[in-house]
Order: structure tokens, then sequence, then C-alpha cells
């Protein structure tokens, strides 16, 4: 029997870890994912900032796991009704129990001209991409980012890693005209990249007029009143401008149109929404509280559109991926358990998902904010939780350098 994860993302992995020690020795346990790290992507906005970071929250594939076989391949398509995968290998990967932890993409929505010109921000090479991007806006050339100096990285010890603002050595040039940032859309990804923008153009000494667009009347639509206050006030505090209940219309080369009027844009990110990958032609499939898509498949973490225990929609959220991952974990090892014993009978009773998280951290640049229950927090206890939840993931998945490393950056990069 042959149990393949797709997707080694906060999902897959927690998922596949998982059930390295719940199935049997003797049932196949297959990881597909087409990058051959773990990327740790709720941090991958640090990276604009700090190049240097990116070596800390990619984790190698094969120093993860004990006895799954790793496969490093691109899925081109899924069939959950024959049960096979079809890879860019030019192979069909059969399975038979899967888990789709495929995650999710920028979506444009058509918007004309956002997918032409909204940077993403998916990748550590996007985070890199957007960084340049304000270098070259600004006619500034930055000498952080060398690929010799991010190379040796992984041989230095975590106090060797210089991640203090001096490290952009920025060589300015004569245009000194702001340059002209617009962010569109304020979800988690949106406030935390605006937030890096305005840090870096700080350390580098380039003068930015940064604007952050919503279409909800509010950043952080859909979390707590306080927790949108607070990080409306940080986001302020670090002279990011925002445009609520504004709804992008069209993207031009330096020019952001909306229904409240035009925005300059020498560079725009888009942060606007996900869809679901080529892979799952796109979508997001609905899946009820015990996440299955069928009678032997999975869909787990941004991959789907989970509907809780309780009937609500689970926000995609790395928060919400590892605790999906648990409960299909368990699921899924009662269904194969049930399956080499014969099969007869009930159907094991297979556990819902409820969606809970004991809060939400985002950092503003160099401000953190955070909602823990009713409470916010900002200031240093804020900080000293945000160092440990990126940490606490690369440990609980058994990449402790990189959890050490990790929250030394964290800390010196506030400092
Ligand atoms: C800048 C930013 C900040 C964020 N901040 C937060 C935050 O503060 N808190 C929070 O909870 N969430 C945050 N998120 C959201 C969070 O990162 C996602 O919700 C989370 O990554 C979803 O986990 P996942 O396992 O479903 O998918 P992913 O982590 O995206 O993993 C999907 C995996 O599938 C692989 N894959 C995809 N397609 C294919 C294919 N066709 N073939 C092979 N492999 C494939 C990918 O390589 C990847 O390894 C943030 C996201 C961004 C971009």
């Amino acid at each position: 029997m042959n149990v393949t994860v797709f997707g080694a993302g906060y999902a897959g992995v927690t998922l596949a870890q998982q059930l390295e020690s719940s199935l049997c020795s003797d049932i196949e346990l297959t990881v597909i994912d087409d990058s051959d790290t773990h990327l740790l992507k709720h941090e991958v906005h640090r990276v604009i900032r700090r190049p240097r970071v990116a070596d800390i929250i990619e984790v190698p594939l094969t120093t993860l796991f004990d006895r799954a076989t790793v496969q490093t391949a691109h899925i081109q398509d899924i069939d959950i009704e024959t049960q096979t995968a079809q890879l860019n290998t030019g192979t069909t990967h059969e399975y038979d129990y899967g888990a789709i932890c495929l995650g999710s993409v920028t979506a444009d929505y058509d918007i004309p001209g956002v997918a032409e010109h909204g940077l993403p921000l998916n990748t550590t090479a996007d985070a890199l991409a957007i960084r340049t991007a304000l270098f070259e806006a600004a006619g500034v050339m930055s000498t952080a980012d060398s690929s010799a100096e991010t190379s040796n990285l992984r041989q230095q010890s975590p106090s060797d890693i210089n991640i203090n603002p001096q490290q952009h050595d920025a060589v300015p040039t004569n245009d000194t005209s702001p340059v002209d940032i617009v962010v569109g859309g304020a979800g988690l990804s949106g406030i935390q990249t605006a937030g890096e923008l305005a840090a870096l153009a700080n350390e580098a000494g380039i003068q930015t007029n940064i604007t952050l667009i919503e279409q909800q009347p509010t950043v952080a639509p859909n979390f707590p009143e306080n927790f949108q206050n607070a990080v409306s006030d940080a986001l302020s505090d670090n002279g990011v401008r925002t445009s609520t209940a504004t709804i992008v219309e069209r993207a031009c080369e330096n020019i952001v149109k909306t229904d409240t009027g035009a925005f300059d844009a020498d560079i725009f990110v888009w942060t606007g929404g996900i869809r679901g990958t080529d892979a799952m032609d796109k979508n997001r499939p609905t899946v009820q509280s015990d996440l299955r898509a069928g009678t032997r498949t999975f869909i787990v973490g941004d991959a789907g559109r989970g509907i809780d225990a309780d009937g609500e929609s689970i926000p995609a959220s790395a928060a919400a991926a590892l605790r999906e991952a648990r409960t299909v974990a368990d699921n899924l090892s009662q269904l194969v358990e049930y399956d080499i014993n014969g099969g007869g009978g009930f159907e094991p009773r297979l556990d819902p998902y409820r969606f809970e998280v004991p809060g939400w951290i985002v950092t503003i640049g160099d401000d953190t904010v955070a909602q823990l229950g009713p409470e916010v927090l900002t200031g240093s206890a804020a900080k000293a939780m945000k160092a440990s939840v990126g940490a606490g993931h690369l440990s609980s998945v058994g990449a402790l350098t990189q959890a050490a490393e990790l929250v030394d950056a964290e800390i010196r990069s506030s400092e």
C-alpha cells in the first residue's frame, strides 16, 4: 500500500512526519514536491530586507524524514477518482491514500494589468525581486546580497550572521525623488510586506511613499477589531499609508488605478488574494471538516477551502495548515488500519477539524503586533512571541540549527 503526500509545506511536512510514526513500517510513504526544500512561507517577507534569512527559512527535505521517500517532481495533475498524479518526469504516480497539500499561489482575479505589473510574494526569489525593484527604482545599488555571501551563511554560527542595518551598503545616485510603492491587499502578507519595505527603505536611506490598498473597510479584514487597530497604528508609525475600501481596477506601468483614484507606483506588489495551483486547475475545492475530498484523498492547508466542525470557513494560514495536518494524520492512519484489517463492518468515524489557534502575530518592520485570545500585545512581549513561532515550527520538524538561527535573526534584526 502506498500513502502519498503531495506538497511539503506546513501541511505536507507535518502530515508526513506524523504518518511516519503512525503508519506500519511496511506501508510505503512518499512525499512529492517540486522543491527540494521546505519553505517557512510565513517568514518569506523577511527576505526583502534580510536576504540572508532565505537560507534559514528553507530546510532541505531530505533532512526532515526518517523513512518517507522524497521525490522532487512537479505535479501536473491529480485525479482523485483514479488516485493517480501526473508528474513532469513523464510518470503516472499511483496512490492508495493521498493528501493534497499543494498550498496556493497569488490570484490576480483577471484584474487588467495585475498579472503583468504586480510583483507576487510566494517564494524567496519573489522577495529578492521586490528588494531589487526597490533599489533599482531608487537608483541605488545594494552590495548586501552577493551570492558568495549567501552561500557562506550556512557555515557561520548564528552570531556571525551580520543582519544589522549597515549590511545594505547602499550607494545612492543623484536621483533622490521618492519611490512610490503600492502594495495591493492588506492581509497577513500585504501588511508584513509593506512593513518590510518601509523598514528597508529607512535603513538604506531611500525616500518612499508606500500605500497599502485594501478593498475591505479595514486592514487585516476578518481579524478582531483590536488587532486591526494595532496593525493600523503600527503601519502608520512605520510611514505606511493605508487606503481601505479601495478596489484595484487596473494596473499599468507606474500607476495603479482604483475606484477611488489613481496611485503612482514605481513598484506594485500584489498580495490581494490566493487561488489553487495549476495542478488543481487553479481551484481550491471545498472540503468539510474531515477534510476528505474522495474516499481515499484528503485536501489539507491552503490547497482547499476547509469548513470546520462548527461550519466556519478555515482561514488560509500556516497556523491552520499545521493543525489540519494533525487531524488528517489521525484520520488517514485509522482508514489505512481499517483497510489492512480487511475493511469489514463500519468504516472508522473520522475526527472533524475544529479551527482553533492561540492567536496571530505580524511584524510591521521592527514592530510586532500579537493577538493572543482577546488581548493584543505589542513591544518586546510580542517580539518574543514572534521569535518563538517560526522557530517553534522549525524545531518541531527537526530543523534545530535553523530554529536557533531564526530566533537569533529575529532578535538581532530589531536591535
Ligand atoms: C508573506 C506572507 C506572510 C504570511 N504570514 C502568515 C502569518 O503570519 N501567519 C500565518 O498563519 N500564515 C501566514 N501566511 C500564509 C501561510 O504562509 C500559508 O497559509 C501557508 O504556507 C499554507 O501552508 P500549506 O502547507 O497549505 O502550503 P505551502 O506552505 O504553500 O506549501 C505548499 C507546498 O506544495 C508545493 N507545491 C505546490 N505546487 C506544486 C506542484 N504543482 N508540484 C509539486 N509541488 C508543489 C510547494 O513547493 C510547497 O512546498 C503568510 C504568507 C505569506 C506569503
